[in-house]
């Protein structure tokens, strides 16, 4: 089946301020995260110029490891159920292995902390069998291609073959624009700017991510400190695996601290999402 995310929605999804129709389910969640990135590599076959999660500052980037994937995830399932867990890179069949190994561990053991699985790809590769089986395997999974028209050569291969196996996938509208979330510097903003940025902020509230045994606020955060190019403040993040958490109950409220968090994180004064500026989709970096 396919769905066609309209021009409506995706304007209604960025209108500035972003409108927010999760937040009063999100305080009420004490036990389920509504929506969650979830890292499977740091490589992408594309190297867009304004990619929002950093991919294109990577010089050597890494696939990430299955077991360290499903040992972050087991961490989680101990204390918060996820109702979207979306799988992405860079681009995640670049990483069909543990692509493969982490819808085996979702579809299995996990099934029952999840509600839907959304695997994000820029359809410049098409997946293997086994690859393509463990998705179907799981009826609870969405493919969601990004649709950069010619730069997405596979897509439409790729599309074909989920008709043909059932597997449910939807295009993203190609009128959708990006916003510039801006280079990786620190901008001199009013702190009324960037907390009022950080409170309509669509990316902590819709992509909290979980990578390389860490949750964060968002995508940028994430590979901003990974990549030294933002800085590492401990307590703007949740490390799955630290002892400080004694308990699943710990972890549980630490995880809930930064989802509803109040206060900007230091990333924000290295960024500009809040002034809405829109860039072109995936305009490739020279
Ligand atoms: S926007 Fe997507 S396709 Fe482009 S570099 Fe980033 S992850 Fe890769
Ligand atoms: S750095 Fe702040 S404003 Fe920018 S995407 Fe992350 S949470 Fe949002």
């Amino acid at each position: 089946m396919v769905f066609n995310v309209s021009s409506a929605l995706t304007d209604t999804l960025y209108r500035r301020p972003y409108t927010d129709p999760e937040a009063k389910l999100r305080l009420r969640s004490d036990t389920e995260l509504l929506h969650l990135d979830v890292v499977i590599t740091e490589c992408c076959s594309l190297k867009c110029r304004d990619c929002s999660n950093l991919m294109q500052y990577y010089e050597c980037p890494e696939n990430i490891a299955s077991d360290d994937i499903i040992g972050d995830l087991k961490k989680l399932f101990e204390c918060m159920r996820v109702r979207e867990l979306k799988l992405l890179g860079g681009e995640p069949f670049v990483n069909q292995k543990a692509l493969t190994e982490v819808m085996i561990y979702l579809s299995d053991t996990a099934s029952e902390s999840i509600d839907m699985i959304n695997i994000i790809t820029n359809g410049t590769i098409i997946p293997g069998d086994e690859c393509l089986q463990a998705i179907k395997n799981n009826p609870k999974t969405m493919i969601t291609f990004s649709n950069y028209g010619k730069l997405s050569p596979g897509q439409n291969e790729f599309a074909e073959l989920c008709s043909k196996l059932g597997i449910r996938y939807t295009l993203i509208d190609e009128t959708y624009f990006w916003l510039d979330y801006g280079r990786v510097i620190k901008y001199d903003e009013s702190v009324a700017f960037v907390r009022r940025q950080y409170k309509h902020c669509y990316s902590r509230k819709n992509c909290n991510t979980l990578y390389r045994g860490s949750l964060y606020a968002c995508p940028r955060q994430a590979h901003g400190i990974r990549l030294g190019l933002l800085p590492d403040v401990k307590d703007e993040y949740v490390g799955l695996h630290d002892p400080q958490y004694g308990s699943s109950d710990e972890l549980r409220r630490a995880v809930l601290g930064l989802v509803r968090r109040n206060k900007e994180i230091s990333a924000c004064h290295y960024c500009l999402n809040g002034k809405y500026i829109h860039v072109p989709r995936a305009v490739q970096k020279a």
